[in-house]
């Protein structure tokens, strides 16, 4: 066993994360450990968007640090404290996640393979061919084996979104966010995506951090659910009895809301 292998997949310790006068992470305190599937729900506002933004990298924290695959991402460790990271720390960690977005964010100008060839070849450096092999498999995967020279303009939402899972996993992340990946399709093309993910929990050893307003599957898919309120976890636990027998009043009014709507 390596010396990280009982270290947790992904680790917020103490993070805060400030937009002016605004704090949308307060001190959060958040383990995922090793093949964990975590499905985030909560109000619009609470934070979850920001917790994968924090992950990824894309804005910097304001306080407390972030740990990946047993090593700090936001910051390096020197002289026994902690320093904050340099640009190519922060590339090399963060390579072990990939995330998938709400509105798929493809590359419209490149055709399916291409999208899922591009952070491969330019990133990592892998020769072509071998970055077509590897994307052509996970295109099959996601059940697009027939789209590949299809531009985003010519596939429906969910066969974009399919993409963008692709082109996530062509990076082979250790470590999967998803952020309401079904909440820009149509009814009718969530199942296609879910299945995806469904397929990838039970096929991969992949740690799973997904924010979902569609709380019948995270009840079928979560290990753990985590209710986030004003950048705090209000309340966790397993999805059997997060969802059945909340313990927290806001947890209560929130499922009642988003139940009364469907
Ligand atoms: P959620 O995903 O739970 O709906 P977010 O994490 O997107 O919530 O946002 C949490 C809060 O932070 C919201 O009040 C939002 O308006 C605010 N926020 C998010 N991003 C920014 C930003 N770039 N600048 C200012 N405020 C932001
Ligand atoms: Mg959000």
């Amino acid at each position: 066993m390596s010396p990280t292998a009982k270290e947790p997949m992904v680790r917020f310790d103490g993070v805060t994360k400030r937009y002016g006068a605004l704090t949308v992470l307060d001190n959060l305190n958040l383990e995922i450990g090793r093949g964990e599937k975590v499905a985030i729900i909560g109000p619009s506002g609470s934070g979850k968007t920001t917790v994968l933004r924090m992950l990824m990298t894309l804005e910097r924290i304001d306080g407390g640090v972030i740990w990946v695959d047993g090593e700090p991402l936001t910051h390096v460790q020197r002289g026994g404290g902690m320093a904050p990271a340099d640009p190519k720390h922060l590339r090399r960690v963060r390579a072990k996640i990939g995330m998938v977005f709400q509105h798929f964010n493809l590359f419209p100008h490149m055709n399916a393979l291409a999208n899922c060839m591009e952070a491969p070849v330019t990133v990592l450096g892998i020769p072509k061919r071998e970055a077509e092999e590897r994307a052509a498999g996970l295109l099959d995967m996601v059940g697009l084996a027939d789209k590949k020279g299809h531009y985003p303009s010519q596939l429906s939402g969910g066969q974009q979104q399919r993409v963008a899972i692709a082109r996530a996993l062509a990076m082979r992340p250790k470590v999967m966010l998803f952020d309401e990946v079904t909440s820009a399709l149509d009814p009718e093309l969530c199942g296609e995506v879910l299945q995806v993910i469904r397929k990838l929990g039970s096929e991969h050893d992949l740690t799973m951090l997904m924010v979902t307003h569609q709380m019948g599957f995270a009840k079928e898919f979560a290990d753990r659910v985590c209710f986030f309120y004003q950048g705090k976890i209000c309340e966790q636990g397993e999805p059997q009895q997060l969802f059945t027998v909340p313990s927290n009043d806001r947890t209560r009014q929130f499922l009642r809301a988003v139940l009364d709507s469907v």
